[in-house]
């Protein structure tokens, strides 16, 4: 079982900000910005590429409930899924980071020149 399947069940401990009966948001274990939450449907789905129209339907609202929830509704936040290795996951469970609380830097090329992928 992954370690967010094991959250869900609570065999691992989380610090949860809300919860139904599809999707759960927790604050992530090492914050990368004053807000930093992580949204995921409660059954594992490995990615992005996997999820379906239905699980993302029901997810939009569930995550903008979160974003009322943390307060950044209207002071701006962003929203990422890292897909695969490229992307950067190191879960293999769908998840949304939630980020906020300050202004966000734009740093995705950091380890790389982007001039190497020209
Ligand atoms: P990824 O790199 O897969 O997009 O992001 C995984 C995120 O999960 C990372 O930001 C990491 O800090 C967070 N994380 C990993 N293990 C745990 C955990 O056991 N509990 C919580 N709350 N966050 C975790
Ligand atoms: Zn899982």
């Amino acid at each position: 079982m992954c370690i967010f399947c094991k959250i869900v069940n609570k065999e691992i401990p989380s610090n949860p900000v809300l919860e139904s009966d599809d999707f759960l948001a927790f604050h992530d274990l090492n914050p990368k910005a004053p807000v930093h939450i992580l949204v995921i449907p409660k059954i594992h789905v490995e990615s992005f590429n996997e999820v379906s129209g239905e699980i993302m339907e029901k997810m939009t609202p569930f995550i903008q409930e979160v974003a009322k929830e943390m307060g950044v509704e209207h002071s701006g936040y962003r929203l990422i899924t890292n897909i695969g290795a490229n992307g950067g996951q190191e879960v293999k469970h769908l998840h949304y980071h939630l980020l906020g609380g300050a202004k966000l830097k734009w740093g995705h090329f950091a380890d790389a020149d982007p001039k190497d992928f020209i």
